[in-house]
Order: C-alpha cells, then sequence, then structure tokens
C-alpha cells in the first residue's frame, strides 16, 4: 500500500494524536530565555507534495526558530557561491558521533569539522558565505525567502541578540577554526551571521515549502524554478540521513527512514526525495536535542503512508 490509497489529512491527525502523547516527557531548549520561555504545549505538522498539494494538522502557521533547520539553507548557498569548491575541502561529510557543539573533536582532528550540520561544520559554511559575499545575512535570508516561496520570513533580533551573548562555545569553536587555518572571514563576522541565521523565524508551512527542492530534484514546485541541480539535490538528502540528527542520527534512521534535520527550537524538517518534504514542530527536546513529539510524529508518517527512502 502506498500513501496514494491513504487520505493524508487522517494519517496526520494520526501522527498528531501519536505526538500529543509525548508532550510533557522532554525539556524545551533553555540556553537562552527567548527559547526557555516558550509553551511547551504546542505541535504542528506541514506536509507539501512534489505535486503542489499541502495538508497541516496543529500550529502549523506559528512561527518558531529554525535553529540548526537554517545549517541546509547555508549549505545550499555556500554549494552555489563563488566559495563552492572550497567547501568539500574544509568540511568532512561522516556523521560526527559526537555532541553538536563539540571542541574536542575539532581539536584532534586539527580543524576539519566531520560534516556541515555540526556547529564547527556549520561556522565553517557561514564563513564561507562569509567571506564572499558583502551581505551574508541578507543572502542567506533571500535564499530562505525564495526557497520558502515566501518574503515575510523574518530575523527574530531578540533570539540572534541572545545567541550572540551566550554564544560562548561558539565563539570558542570560531577561534579554535580560526586558529587552525580554517576560518577566512574575521570570527565576529562569522559569527554574527551564524547567530542570526539560527534565529530565523518560520512556521512549519514555511520550512515545509522550503524544503520542496530537496523532495523535488531542485525544482520548486510552487514558482516553477530550478534550485539547484538534481544531483546536489540528492548530495543534501544523503547528508540529512546520515547526519542531520545530532547523535541520535542512527536511531532515527532506524525509526524514521526519512533524510531530515533537526534543530533545538523544536523542528525537524524531512525529505521523501519524489514524494513529499515534511516539517513538524513541538519544542520539547529529547536528550540529544532533537524533538520528541516531531521525530514521533514522523515515525507514524512513515508507517502509516509507508514512505521511505528504504
Ligand atoms: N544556536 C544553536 C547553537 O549554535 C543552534 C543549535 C541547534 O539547533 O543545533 O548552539
Amino acid at each position: 500500500m502506498t500513501h496514494a490509497d491513504h487520505d493524508l489529512s487522517s494519517i496526520l491527525d494520526e501522527c498528531a494524536q501519536e505526538a500529543q502523547k509525548l508532550i510533557g516527557q522532554g525539556h524545551v531548549a533553555d540556553y537562552i530565555p527567548a527559547l526557555a520561555r516558550i509553551n511547551p504545549d504546542q505541535f504542528g505538522m506541514a506536509v507539501c507534495g512534489v505535486d503542489g498539494t499541502e495538508f497541516t494538522v496543529g500550529q502549523s502557521d506559528t512561527s518558531f526558530s529554525i535553529q540548526s533547520i537554517s545549517k541546509v539553507f547555508t549549505l545550499a548557498l555556500a554549494l552555489q557561491s563563488p566559495g563552492a569548491a572550497s567547501v568539500w575541502e574544509r568540511v568532512g561529510r561522516e556523521p560526527s558521533g559526537n555532541a553538536f557543539n563539540s571542541l574536542v573533536q575539532l581539536e584532534s582532528e586539527r580543524g576539519l569539522p566531520r560534516n556541515p550540520f555540526i556547529n564547527a561544520g556549520a561556522i565553517v559554511v557561514t564563513d564561507v558565505i562569509t567571506s564572499h559575499f558583502v551581505s551574508p545575512v541578507l543572502q542567506i535570508l533571500s535564499l530562505v525567502r525564495k526557497y520558502a516561496n515566501c518574503d515575510d520570513i523574518y530575523i527574530d533580533e531578540e533570539v540572534a541578540d541572545s545567541e550572540e551573548e551566550s554564544g560562548h562555545r561558539n565563539a570558542a569553536i570560531a577561534h579554535l577554526l580560526k586558529s587552525q587555518g580554517n576560518l577566512v572571514a574575521d570570527v565576529d563576522d562569522t559569527l554574527a551571521a551564524y547567530y542570526r541565521q539560527c534565529s530565523i523565524a518560520m512556521t512549519c508551512r514555511d520550512v515545509a515549502r522550503a524544503f520542496l527542492p530537496l523532495a523535488a530534484a531542485g525544482q520548486h514546485p510552487l514558482t516553477g524554478q530550478t534550485l539547484m541541480p538534481a544531483l546536489r539535490a540528492k548530495r543534501i538528502n544523503s547528508l540529512l540521513l546520515t547526519c542531520g540528527l545530532y547523535d541520535g542520527v542512527g536511531n532515527f534512521a532506524y525509526r524514521v527512514g526519512i533524510p531530515a534535520k533537526s534543530g533545538v527550537g523544536g523542528g525537524i524538517a524531512a525529505v521523501i526525495p519524489g514524494h513529499y518534504s515534511i516539517c513538524v514542530w513541538s519544542p520539547e527536546l529529547d536528550e540529544l536535542g532533537n524533538s520528541l513529539a516531531g521525530t514521533r510524529a514522523l515515525e507514524v508518517f512513515s508507517h502509516e503512508t509507508n514512505l521511505s527512502v528504504f
């Protein structure tokens, strides 16, 4: 049985019901006040089909902080920038098996971050952008708006300021990278851009739409534009599968079987190539930093539709 045999609306209702059962069992991110005070009792999900269809449930139009989901957009931007050729010389493509903000691995591996989705790798990717564009933050925002087909997407400056104030570990990573010769721009400029990309606010509907090009081989079904070559979409999806869920990536692949990227704001963006892009959001996280209810919702979705990459 495939998704075509199902009514996706009723499947989304089931995802929401199953996900709600976990609310109260995780913890919202509390490293900055703007995230710590989020009402944990929230859940939203949006599914966009490559044929242009959309299905939503819950708070799919409530904005949340996309945090590390932004790392997918900056990778897409760096790979089409004048600095593209340097990206894979400066960042690896292997799962890290370490915390997303680890300094130890960076030190022992002499400044070559394992992948673009841990903080060290994402900071290098943002550095590629910062060192090649006069207005890196505007470039990032404009790519996100184009991918989401929405000009209202904004940076939450309160979140960005708190990220900056509490960003000692990211600053340590950036300085370590600089000392190891893997940061080109001024450390503060790269970090400022990094904090702002993390602070982009989007809804589940926006994020799902923005991930459609990864589901549709680089095409955007809503605008008809080609946003990246099909091969690049395939490769980014492969990186999501192997590196997109912090140190919980193996368990997520086992349970859900779909490439995805999570953020500590509680969002998870997922891609079923050739079929759907999905965004689920619920702020409470598990011990590895992935949305607890969101992971469950995606697990139910893949079971009920019989869709995964396997
Ligand atoms: N702003 C967070 C950090 O850099 C992002 C964390 C995340 O979503 O993984 O620590």
